[in-house]
């Protein structure tokens, strides 16, 4: 199976909500390399919120302070990628734009040619574009490289009807559509990326990675998380 992992950049923070937490890191490395030896092709998508995010830095030009939020998720995928190297995998960091000797440029056969390596590639730097967001870049990924599934690590271990950090009777969805999704605006993944999963069919599987084997767990039977079908 091909798999896009997406990680939210604060689930790298840990507790501490900022920067980096090895620990948690750790977690995400053994589990994502008991995947890879099952025989299962793994892509990375890393959000940046744990350093920076464009449209909550008020005071700067919105291009510019999506670069830096860009740039932020490039830190977050060589950092990760150093923590599985550790684990004895094999590692390729790609960006859209040019990153000189820190990265390489992304394109469908380099990525290709690393899955045949057996290698995790690890999609940073977004889309390489302003105004939109890792979601967005993970579905575009996704649709690129012929993505089986999206595995969605999220604070919460699924996708309720509303925020259960408001409303105690929110429900959990076991399932649902990705067309319910976008009709009720449930912001699993931005709209943006939501459109973009309906239109190319790519169905998410949301989960909490806080759960023990969590990842594990989404790409198997044992899932007890939210599927989106698209
Ligand atoms: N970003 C961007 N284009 C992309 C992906 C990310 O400009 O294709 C920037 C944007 O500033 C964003 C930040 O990188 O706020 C971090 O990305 P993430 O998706 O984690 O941001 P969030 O959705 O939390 O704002």
């Amino acid at each position: 199976m091909r798999i896009l992992l997406k990680l939210s950049g604060e689930a790298l923070a840990g507790d501490k909500k900022t920067g980096f937490d090895e620990a948690t890191v750790r977690k995400v490395a053994v589990q994502v390399k008991e995947l890879l030896d099952k025989g299962n092709e793994i892509g990375i998508v890393i959000g940046g919120g744990n350093f920076w995010r464009g449209r909550t830095s008020e005071n700067i030009d919105r291009t510019k302070a999506d670069q830096i939020g860009m740039l932020a998720t490039v830190m977050n995928c060589i950092y990760v990628s150093e923590i599985f190297r550790s684990t004895g995998m094999g590692t390729a960091v790609l960006t859209p734009f040019e990153c000189g000797s820190f990265t390489k440029l992304f394109s469908k056969d380099r990525t290709n040619k690393y899955f045949s390596k057996k290698m995790v590639v690890f999609f940073a730097g977004g889309t390489g574009h302003p105004f939109f967001s890792t979601d967005t870049g993970a579905l575009l990924r996704a649709a690129e490289i012929d993505a089986d599934v999206i595995l969605l690590a999220k604070a919460i271990d699924g996708v309720y009807d509303s925020d259960p950090a408001i409303n105690p009777d929110a429900k959990r969805y076991d399932r649902i559509s990705i067309d319910d999704v976008i009709a009720q605006n449930l912001q699993v993944v931005d709209m943006t990326a939501s459109i973009l999963a309906r239109d190319n069919h790519i169905s998410m599987r949301v989960f909490a990675l806080q759960e023990e084997n969590s990842i594990v767990k989404a790409a198997g039977d044992s899932f007890n998380g939210t599927i989106v079908d698209a």
